[in-house]
């Protein structure tokens, strides 16, 4: 069987109120497009009808919808890293299922790849989510810009065409905590941006409470740059050279004042002291990210684990049957 042209890689949890339109209109926009691609659905352990849906969906648009079923929530880039490594088109493109960023702009992202861009990011035109999302998406993208070098104004929008040696890339980096974008920016070469337009989420709210999108702003930052800890050396050596500054002033102070003087300033010691235990704290919890980090690469489990394949040709899903066999060997 040949590859097709275009993958398309959706993850998907919980997206019942969504999936049925926006598979109706990603397959409208494809036939458009009149090159070979499939569609990739990864479940990422929906508790909802989507299991269901999806499935129905792939047998009936056989080799052009794949679902991808994951045993339990792994979380979204997980999720797309399981699409990706199950894709095989030239081009890659990854979209949520939430049909905020609507399908009808793939071809947008198209023009650029056949243009010789690696990456091409989207950037959401008046964007509608919350102030503090926008906020905390902003200070984001400042910092990623900072670290990886590669100018692009939305990190956030998972709307982003790939080329296969990008995707190829990414697939043989194997640690767990990834952050998609970031990563393929490391590896691309020319890239580019277009503009989207965004909307609300229609249906239902977004998957990402709170806790879920700190560990993803770690996730961020820590695959991205050890610079924090560096910035923490730098922070440390100015704090302690303070302290040094200001021990000499209370010398100097109880020297001229006297006793007296000194035993008032007892509490201001407390102050300071009670700042460098701050510090220290805030250290060793960044610290700890790491550290966090590290054991559960040194574990080296599996990314994700597939459940089950549908709707690929028969040839194929023997030989992923193996590869779940394999990863079930090296457990
Ligand atoms: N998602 C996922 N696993 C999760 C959380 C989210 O696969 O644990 C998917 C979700 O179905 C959607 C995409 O990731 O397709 C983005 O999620 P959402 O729209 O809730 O995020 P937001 O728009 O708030 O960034
Ligand atoms: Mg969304």
């Amino acid at each position: 069987m040949n590859n097709p042209w275009l993958s398309l890689v959706i993850p998907v949890f919980n997206e019942q109120e969504n999936l049925h339109e926006l598979i109706q209109r990603c397959l409208a926009v494809f036939t458009t497009l009149e090159k070979p691609f499939e569609i990739i659905l990864v479940d990422d352990g929906s508790h909802d009808d989507s299991v269901t849906m999806i499935t129905q969906a792939a047998e009936e648009n056989r080799g052009q919808v794949i679902g991808i079923l994951l045993n339990r929530n792994y979380g979204q880039h997980a999720a797309v890293m399981a699409g990706l490594a199950e894709s095989r088109g030239e081009v890659v493109v990854t979209l949520d299922a939430d049909l905020q960023n609507p399908p009808e702009e793939i071809p947008k992202l198209l023009a650029p790849i056949e243009a010789g861009c690696d990456v091409v990011g989207s950037i959401r035109k008046n964007r509608q989510d919350s102030l503090f999302r926008r906020l905390s998406s902003r200070l984001i993208n400042k910092a990623v810009q900072q670290a990886t070098g590669v100018m692009m104004h939305d990190y956030g929008c998972m709307l982003r065409a790939y080329r296969r040696p990008i995707v190829d890339a990414m697939l043989q980096c194997h640690e767990r905590s990834t952050f998609i974008p970031v990563l393929a920016n490391s590896f691309a070469d020319k890239t580019d941006e277009v503009e989207v337009t965004h909307a609300g989420r229609a249906k239902d709210e977004s998957k990402y409470n709170l806790w879920k999108l700190i560990n993803l702003q770690f996730d961020l930052l820590t695959s991205m740059t050890t610079f924090p800890l560096r910035l923490l050396s730098i922070l440390g050596g100015v704090i302690s050279l303070a302290g040094f500054a200001f021990s000499f002033l209370l010398l100097a102070s109880r020297l001229l004042f006297g006793a007296a003087w000194a035993a008032e300033g007892v509490f201001t010691i407390f102050a300071v002291l009670f700042i460098f235990v701050g510090v220290q704290l805030l250290a060793m919890g960044l610290m700890g990210e790491y550290i966090g980090r590290i054991y559960s690469d040194v574990r080296a489990r599996p990314r994700y684990f597939i459940k089950k394949r549908v709707g690929q040709e028969l040839e194929s899903s023997s030989s992923a049957d193996n590869t779940v066999l394999k990863t079930v060997i090296n457990e």
